[in-house]
């Protein structure tokens, strides 16, 4: 049996992929779940932007015909040139963003898809538009877990606090309340708290906490909307999150940006996106949530003023990634039998096709 802990979409997709190829599978998931990262992601899925993501919306499709409807959908990714950092004035220089449009272009173009240029009065570069996919996170939560009953998938419900490997024996996981789960294999698949369960991979898994706004639909006048949200995804072309993620080794206090982003969500839509990274990416502290929506509304004002102050749900939780940018994905050293999967970056375009071979070698008993 493999046990896998963590029901995000890492260890959901990989429990399906594991019980497609005929192995028991028991999937660990937190009740009530705490705000995750999958739920409450954008969803976006950049097929263009590397060889091996070029797969995913064939894949995504691939998921639902076999499991029915998951939240895929093709749409529209509208990049603009606001900036919502105080460092930085609030339409971004136009240098930068003719660099940074033209190095999107060189990525689409590698991918044989093509862009639009959204040019200003005097043919400056204002933003992109862009063929792109999502998987919306309320559609995909609501149908998982029956997606995972029909497949097969053992649920349990719990809290792992430790993992336990008395040479020889299966590995025992410890819950929360005092149960005991037992498996031969276990893929720790929780998101940030992987390097709680086991502090060695803690070197290269970090983590950032996210903030983000939820507008109910009723709350917001289309007239309010950016250009091009009705058609998909509305992000910064000049994104900070992932240039805060590399700074962190050199990180010596918290550091928070903002991201002027909006994405449907379900009915609804998730506005913007707070990242902030302690020094050494670690989890601890977590930031005070007043604070980060107050900044996170204040980054928003500098693009979108008629959004930042509307009424809104905060949501705030941790995301993991790794600073090499290269994923936490196969068995774990000196640990047999045990396998990660965590740090994923673009994890919706990313996960499907890398969980197709991280499946096929435990199936077939890899260490490798
Ligand atoms: C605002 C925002 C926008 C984003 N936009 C995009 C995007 O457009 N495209 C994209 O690809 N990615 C995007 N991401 C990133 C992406 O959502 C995450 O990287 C991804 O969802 C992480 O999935 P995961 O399963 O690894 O982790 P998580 O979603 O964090 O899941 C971890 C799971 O483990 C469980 N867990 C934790 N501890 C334990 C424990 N002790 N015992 C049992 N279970 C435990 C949790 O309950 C949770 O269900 C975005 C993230 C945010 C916050």
């Amino acid at each position: 049996m493999v046990l896998v802990i963590g029901g995000g979409l890492a260890g959901s997709l990989a429990a399906l992929a594991l019980r497609e190829r005929g192995l028991p599978v028991t999937l660990l998931s937190q009740e009530p779940a705490p705000a995750t990262a999958s739920q409450c992601s954008y969803g976006g899925v950049p097929w263009w932007a590397a060889p091996a993501l070029a797969r995913a919306p064939e894949l995504w499709q691939s998921l639902e015909r076999r499991h029915g409807p998951l939240g895929w959908q093709s749409c529209t990714l509208t990049l603009h040139g606001g900036c919502a950092n105080p460092s930085a004035i609030a339409t971004a220089d136009p240098q930068a963003l003719a660099a940074a449009g033209a190095g999107m272009k060189a990525l689409l173009a590698a991918a044989g898809e093509t862009g639009l240029d959204l040019l200003g009065d005097q043919g400056q570069l204002l933003g992109l538009e862009l063929p792109y996919g999502r998987v919306d996170g309320v559609v995909l939560a609501a149908a998982l877990p029956a997606a995972l009953e029909r497949a097969g998938v053992r649920r349990h419900t719990g809290s792992a606090l430790a993992l336990e490997s008395p040479g020889g024996s299966p590995w025992r996981v410890r819950l929360a309340g005092g149960d005991t789960l037992e498996a031969d294999t276990v893929l720790l698949a929780a998101g940030a708290a992987t390097t709680q369960l086991w502090p060695p991979l803690a070197p290269e898994l970090a983590t950032s906490w996210a903030g983000v706004l939820a507008l109910s639909a009723k709350d917001l006048a289309t007239s309010d909307l950016p250009p091009g949200a009705t058609a998909g995804i509305v992000m910064p072309l000049l994104g900070q999150r992932q240039a805060l993620e590399q700074q962190t080794p050199s990180l010596g206090e918290a550091r928070a940006v903002v991201d002027a982003g909006l994405a449907p969500w379900g009915a609804d839509w998730l506005l913007g996106q707070i990242s902030l990274v302690n020094p050494l990416g670690q989890f601890d502290p977590e930031p005070d949530p007043a604070w980060m929506e107050a900044r996170l509304r204040s980054g928003l004002a500098r693009v979108w003023p008629q959004l930042a102050w509307l009424p809104a749900r905060y949501h705030q939780l941790p995301v993991s990634f790794t600073v090499s940018g290269v994923p936490l994905l196969g068995p774990v050293a000196q640990a047999p039998g045990l396998w990660v999967c965590a740090g994923v970056g673009a994890p919706f375009a990313a996960l499907p096709p890398l969980l197709e071979t991280l499946a096929d070698q435990l199936a077939a008993g890899s260490g490798s």
